[in-house]
């Protein structure tokens, strides 16, 4: 007899495995432990521990427990069941959970400190910089921030002998937030969201909350006031605030910095290893009490999570795509759930799962239907482009043009939004009419200007724009099709030479503080035009900004897939939503092909309800979600015929089961991607039906051989 641990490992593995645990090593369930395999050591999860003969094969011997913050219980019965809901193996998030405990710690750096001598001469900066100073060391940089001077006056100091420099560990990051500083006084219908969200704090126990208001109705103070009354509910008790984009992360952490005294956690793809560390350690300790991050920070180590806010809960990149696939809207309640906490739910254009558990009770349902003070919503028109089209070539009508100029004569600011990347999103031969595509992915390459280079935005391959066609040989023949950002930006600056153009896309902003400085550009008026995909119209506040343009509201609905509708309202919303803050008024103009669409026809008059109705409606005739589940299985594989054998025998061992239904296969719409060849299952079942449980079971029939790849897609949003 021995004592026995089950260690979860980060890796795509069907179980934990069992290893005999060394005499006198103390081991309780969380611990990280160093466990080896295949001839290294990889840094594993206890799950379990029992006494027990090890069966016929002697068991491998833990190499030790890492001196690291162990996963709470709650962390690991999350990790299992999200696991279990995708239909995945759990080392899948255990590696998510675990990225930042793998990070290195910061390393030890030259700390400022101060000597005790008084400076040869004191000016009011540098009394400042020593009075910063006086809280302990920091970096040369952080003082000079936190004192408000030049890095030049902390030099001096140190030259003149009042601050020294020495080797020292980093301060710890995270103070305990300051509940008692003032905020902003709510509004009366603020006022009264605050207090039910309040009170469901105060009631404990899992509760969900969606907080429904208008853009600028001030929901961030709302769930701020909530996240103060559960961090003063408890004195250990933790916060976590997701947001879809990095570029939101950076607002509100400064918003939650000036509220509460201090920076929360951080938790992005953005941040550096070493910072993870840091926030991961802090988090696992429960040192840190506040996080806001992106979706990944659902899966750290809290210690007593009691809140957790999705912020634009209906925004699609809540759902990850690649590798281990999660919607994180619904693993954050799930989250909440397990933790016994409560979950805010918060947007302007709420999902339909969401509005759907509000109708239902499920949800608390708390609304905020005008802008906060003098502030308006826009007035929205359609641009009907069959009457009032734009030159050939060109993309901003007639009716658009003419209210920016009188935007730019006023100073005011303007924002056109084109939901595309790029120069062109499509290149084509005009000699041999081929379209250029990437070689083994079935999508059009994107003409990138800045960079002149043709992308594939699926794979990330991209090649220098060719000077003669690859297909037929002609030269100069290629010609750039419709319009990206970069071109839309192009034709403001014929249209207004003097204005001040700026382009926000993830190829112009590829950090969290280029994302910063370019909105605060923004919001000190630097900027008269931004020309903005998805990644500017959503969130942030311009107090000069009164005309929003949409160049293609169209664009969303060509695909045609089950959110199409859906996605192209929130989105549109969203974008139009961002005119008209303070006491200016705003105004949106919506350009399309299409100004009888119940979308076009809901934004018009900004009847959000009216649109949910009809949606609702006909996804319960379909049964489709929220009404029924649907899940998607890709299968891809190099060689097409034992691809489709495969695809034969999976679709012959399907299991029976009332309430299911099984698609296909059929080809994925995308049919080759990165020379592997794509053929997709969709499945359908009733609500009440366990489809990851179906779908885990399918799973475990087929063993997948050779080349070949089964991804399962829980709740899917890309029908690609
Ligand atoms: P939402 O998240 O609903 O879009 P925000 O919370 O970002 O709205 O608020 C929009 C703007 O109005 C922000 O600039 C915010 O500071 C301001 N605001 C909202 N409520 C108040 C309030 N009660 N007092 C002062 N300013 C407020």
């Amino acid at each position: 007899m021995s004592r026995i641990a089950s260690v979860l490992l980060p890796l795509p593995l069907p179980e934990a495995f069992d290893y005999e645990a060394p005499d006198g090593l103390e081991l309780a369930v969380g611990d990280q432990v160093a466990a080896p395999l295949g001839g290294r050591l990889v840094t594993g999860v206890v799950t379990g521990l029992r006494e027990g003969a090890g069966g016929n094969r002697p068991l491998k011997l833990l190499a030790g427990r890492l001196d690291a913050p162990p996963l709470s219980p709650s962390t690991l019965e999350f990790v299992q069941w999200a696991a279990r809901y995708a239909a995945d193996v759990a080392g899948l998030p255990l590696a998510i959970a675990l990225r930042g405990a793998r990070a290195p710690p910061p390393r030890p750096d030259r700390m400022a400190m101060a000597t005790g001598r008084l400076p040869t001469r004191s000016t009011p900066a540098r009394i400042r910089v020593l009075e910063a100073a006086a809280a302990g060391p920091a970096m040369p940089a952080d003082l000079a921030r936190r004192a408000e001077v030049s890095a030049a006056v902390v030099r001096a100091l140190i030259d003149d002998g009042a601050l020294e420099l020495r080797f020292a560990p980093p301060p710890e990051p995270f103070g305990p937030p300051d509940l008692d500083l003032p905020a902003p006084p709510l509004n009366a219908s603020q006022a009264a969201a605050a207090a039910a969200l309040k009170a469901m704090i105060a009631e404990g126990g899992f509760q969900a909350a969606l907080l429904d208001g208008v853009t600028g109705s001030g929901k961030t103070e709302v769930y701020l006031e909530a996240v103060r009354a559960a961090l003063a509910a408890d004195p250990a008790a933790q916060v976590l605030v997701l947001l879809p984009e990095i570029a939101l992360t950076q607002a509100l952490i400064a918003r939650v910095t000036e509220r509460f005294g201090g920076a929360p956690g951080e938790w992005h793809s953005g941040v550096a290893p070493p910072q993870r560390r840091q926030v991961w350690d802090a988090v696992a300790e429960g040192r840190c009490r506040i996080v806001v991050g992106a979706r990944s920070a659902l899966f750290l180590p809290f210690r007593r999570l009691s809140l957790v806010v999705v912020d634009e809960e209906h925004d699609t990149s809540f759902k990850q795509e690649d590798g281990f696939i999660y919607q994180a809207r619904d693993l954050a309640v799930v989250r909440a759930k397990i933790e016994n906490a409560s979950v805010i739910l918060a947007s302007a254009t709420p999902s339909l799962e969401s509005l759907r558990n509000a109708e239902t009770g499920r949800y608390r349902w708390l609304r905020l239907s005008d802008r906060h003070g003098e502030a308006r919503l826009p007035d929205i028109r359609l641009v009907d482009l069959r009457q009032t089209p734009p030159d050939a070539g060109r993309w901003i009508s007639p009716p658009l043009a003419e209210a920016m100029a009188e935007t730019l004569a006023a100073g005011e600011q303007t924002l056109l939004f084109l939901n595309r990347r790029g120069y062109a999103p499509l290149v084509l031969c005009r000699a041999c009419g081929q379209k250029l595509t990437a070689p083994d992915t079935d999508s059009w390459l994107v003409e990138h200007r800045y960079t002149n280079r043709l992308v594939c935005h699926l794979t990330g391959f991209s090649m220098p724009r060719p000077a003669h066609c690859p297909h037929c040989g002609a030269a100069d023949s290629l010609v750039s099709i419709g319009p990206g950002v970069e071109r839309l930006e192009e034709e403001a600056r014929l249209l207004f030479p003097e204005a001040r153009i700026a382009v926000f896309s993830s190829d112009t902003v590829r950090s969290a503080a280029d994302a910063r400085t370019l909105v605060e550009t923004m919001e000190a008026g630097g900027i008269d035009i931004l020309v903005a995909t998805q990644a500017a119209a959503k969130g942030h506040n311009f107090p000069n900004l009164t005309l929003v343009g949409v160049i293609d509201a169209d664009l969303g609905l060509r695909g045609g897939d089950l959110r199409a509708a859906e996605r192209t309202f929130q989105l549109l919303a969203q974008a139009t939503g961002r005119a008209g803050r303070r006491d200016r008024p705003g105004r949106a103009l919506i350009q399309t092909w299409a100004p009888d669409h119940p979308v076009m026809q809901a934004l018009r008059a900004q009847d959000r309800d009216a649109f949910v109705r009809t949606e609702l409606d006909e996804r319960e005739i379909a049964g489709l979600p929220p009404f029924g589940r649907l899940a998607a299985v890709i299968v891809s594989g190099r060689d097409p015929d034992a691809l489709e054998a495969f695809v034969r025998e999976m679709a012959a061992s399907a299991p029976n089961a009332e309430g299911v239904e099984v698609y296909g296969p059929a080809d994925a719409p995308l049919a080759l991607v990165r020379g592997r060849r794509r053929k997709r299952f969709l499945v359908r079942a009733d609500r009440q039906v366990d489809l990851s449980g179906y779908m885990g079971a399918w799973r475990a029939r087929v063993k997948p051989r050779g080349s070949v790849r089964v991804t399962v897609d829980i709740d899917p949003y890309s029908f690609f």
